[in-house]
């Protein structure tokens, strides 16, 4: 069977060969998703590694944290950019899962994720993530959960408010149209726990601030932040 299934793997291959997410170059065999050249040169942040970074220093003031941190640099045109579009518009959850690992790996013997209790993924409206087929950022937690071991909760904050896209709004309306959009099933889980908040791209920041607001509502609630990708 299994002889059969890699004949038929390679046939498919060769009028359907698997290209890197990147530069659209065709993969080596091992290689999955993202060429070893592209991975080599992906933008790494390393802020996990940086007390007051620039994305702490971004959320000071708006919101209590203990830390902050992205993968990546976003940067129009570049590599994240290329694996973020493949993941939200190409119907590809694999892509998150692999890129969740690269997270993992990245963070994972460091005091960023030290005493994290749970991954919450920033949740998507169900309408949205029906279109979708899946979340992105649970995706992105599915890779993160398997390299450390920290267990997901994708039912405990949950969004109640579809908004409408906020790509063409200013800052303030963009503020205003995630005021109130997330809703606790229960206060009880995230209590005295601490909470590693999930998302895709940190752009404005304003979806994770009113993530964060909620969960705080539990008592003794910490949270963090990770993303994939970060515009700044
Ligand atoms: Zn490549």
């Amino acid at each position: 069977m299994e002889i059969m299934r890699n004949l038929f793997r390679n046939f498919l291959n060769l009028f359907f060969p698997d290209l890197c997410v990147v530069c659209k170059e065709r993969l080596s065999e091992g290689e999955l998703h993202i060429c070893t050249d592209c991975l080599f040169l992906l933008p790494k942040t390393n802020f996990h590694l940086q007390p007051d970074n620039r994305l702490e220093q971004f959320f000071a003031g708006r919101i209590p944290f203990q830390h902050i941190a992205a993968y990546a640099y976003f940067v129009k045109g570049g590599s994240i950019q290329s694996v973020i579009h493949e993941l939200k518009y190409q119907r590809n959850p694999k892509i998150g899962n692999f890129i969740g690992e690269l997270c993992g790996e990245n963070i994972k013997d460091s005091d960023f994720i030290a005493s994290i209790d749970y991954l919450v993924p920033v949740p998507l409206h169900p309408k949205r993530e029906k279109q979708r087929g899946y979340n992105q950022s649970l995706e992105i937690c599915k890779g993160i959960s398997k390299v450390t071991g920290i267990a997901i909760d994708n039912e405990t904050l949950i969004r109640k408010v579809n908004n409408k896209s906020q790509t063409k709004n200013s800052r303030f309306d963009r503020w205003k149209n995630v005021e109130d959009i997330f809703q606790l099933t229960d206060t009880e889980t995230f209590k005295n726990k601490h909470i590693l908040l999930v998302d895709d791209v940190i752009t404005t920041g304003s979806t994770l601030e009113s993530c964060a607001k909620e969960l705080l509502k539990c008592d003794g609630c910490r949270i963090s932040i990770y993303a994939v990708g970060t515009a700044g």
